[in-house]
């Protein structure tokens, strides 16, 4: 019997296996939205995908106002006045002026106050001085104030018709806030991912339950269900799936038939007792398997009919990496949204690699320091073991290490990807 050229990999070496950027490439090619499309008011709306355009239908601020309490003037009047202005009106903020300025006058104005016609220039306050003459108010001036001083523009914001937000963009507070300037009180979001989660293995319990010697608790699932909650998604705990090819099949046809996308933990490799990329070949299409990255080689992705399958590797390090590296984008593009990247720094390295595979990529967990003269330098954990959860709790993100290096020295600059850019807080 001829097997697939791609199954047969577990005697291939490195340079033979995917590589992480044409993993990313097949990845974002094969994916695209598939959610609907909903209307929600913009208090419920923080962290959704925009699923519209936002232009503003208006300038904003709708005209010239105020920047700061103080009085408002016209430029060209200083010299003759020398400074000297009878005060001629009162404009609060959230009212408005009729009365042209009068030659030669100024106006007390307060902050968010709408220009009188004619001023085009605000001193402040605490700049000025008041002063009574025969029963009137005058203001003193100083010298040196820039025509249009003090003054925000109608528009210089946000100008009548530009595009605030694209379509597919995370909502933050302060997008938030720019919609609600415009005046929207509902905006329409792409609907929440709705992702079945599933830990496979006969080890498996759950915590709470009694665990005997060769079980292990699924800590996965509490990672992935988390690392799914910084992307609009909706997850539904399928449980823990026993090792049997049969129960394997069944589960995922059924999954697959009420769910956007399928993710799975556990039984991605290819030993006798893992059902998964089995289950997958016979229901669906396989797009991808192993992978030259380190940790997390084995990954799989496929369709069973419109659900997205993505199967993680069992060692909890190995989950993470390419939940943060594969699954992260690809949900947040079925989601309504981009194939997002990480943030990444340069940062020297305080520490050695002697000797590193060339050929793949790895990923260490780091930490961050900062030295008494301010320099910031990466830290790797000694013990990487892709089992050890130790590590991933005390890190503060990713190394990424590329496949042309094979060594590393102190100093070097390393690409750091740090957990808040993957939305990790
Ligand atoms: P597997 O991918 O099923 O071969 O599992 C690889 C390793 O990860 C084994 O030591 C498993 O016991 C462990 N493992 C698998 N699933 C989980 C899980 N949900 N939580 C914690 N460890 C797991
Ligand atoms: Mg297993």
């Amino acid at each position: 019997m001829t097997r697939k050229a791609l199954l047969d990999d577990c005697f291939l070496h490195d340079k033979d296996r995917l590589r992480h950027d044409e993993a990313l490439a097949i990845l974002k090619k094969a994916v695209s939205p598939v959610v609907e499309i909903e209307t929600v008011k913009l208090e419920n709306a923080l962290e959704r995908l925009l699923a519209e355009k936002i232009t503003a239908p208006r300038d904003v601020p709708m005209a010239d106002n105020s920047a700061v309490d103080g009085y408002a003037f016209r430029h060209a009047d200083f010299n003759d006045a020398g400074g000297f202005f009878p005060l001629q009106q009162r404009i609060a903020a959230g009212h408005t002026s009729d009365l042209k300025l009068a030659p030669l006058a100024a106006a007390r104005i307060f902050t968010g106050a709408v220009m009188p016609p004619g001023a085009d220039t605000i001193a402040m306050q605490e700049d000025c001085e008041t002063h009574q003459q025969d029963g009137k108010d005058f203001v003193i001036v100083p010298q040196g104030l820039k025509k249009g001083a003090n003054c925000r523009k109608a528009g210089e914001d946000v100008a009548e018709g530009s595009e605030i937000l694209g379509n597919g963009q995370r909502l933050r507070p302060q997008d938030l806030a720019a919609i609600a300037s415009t005046g929207r009180a509902e905006i329409n979001v792409f609907k929440k991912l709705k992702v079945a989660l599933v830990s496979t293995g006969d080890e498996l319990r759950r915590p709470g339950e009694v665990i005997t010697v060769g079980d292990v608790y699924d800590s996965n699932h509490f990672l992935l269900r988390g690392l799914c909650a910084t992307l609009p998604v909706d997850v539904k705990d399928l449980g823990i799936l026993k090792d049997d090819a049969a129960l394997v099949e069944t589960t995922l046809r059924k999954t697959a038939e009420e769910y956007d996308v399928v993710l799975t933990t556990g039984g991605a490799s290819r030993g006798e007792e893992d059902h998964m990329l089995q289950a997958l070949d016979t229901l669906g299409n396989r797009h991808m398997w192993q992978l030259a990255i380190k940790p997390g080689r084995p990954m799989m992705f496929g369709k069973i009919g419109k659900c997205t399958f993505l199967g993680l590797p069992g060692n909890p390090v190995a989950a993470m990496v390419c939940f943060l590296n594969y699954v992260r984008p690809v949900m947040n593009v079925l989601a309504g949204g981009d194939f997002i990247q990480p943030q990444s720094f340069q940062i020297p390295a305080a520490f050695d690699v002697p000797k590193k595979k060339p050929d793949r990529r790895e990923f260490y967990r780091g930490f961050l320091e900062m030295d008494d003269n301010g320099l910031t330098t990466a830290h790797k954990f000694m013990r990487d073991g892709s089992g050890l959860i130790t590590g991933l709790r005390e890190a503060d993100g990713l190394i990424e290490i590329s496949e042309d290096v094979t060594s590393i020295e102190q100093g070097d600059l390393v690409k750091f990807l740090p957990f808040s850019g993957f939305g990790i807080r």
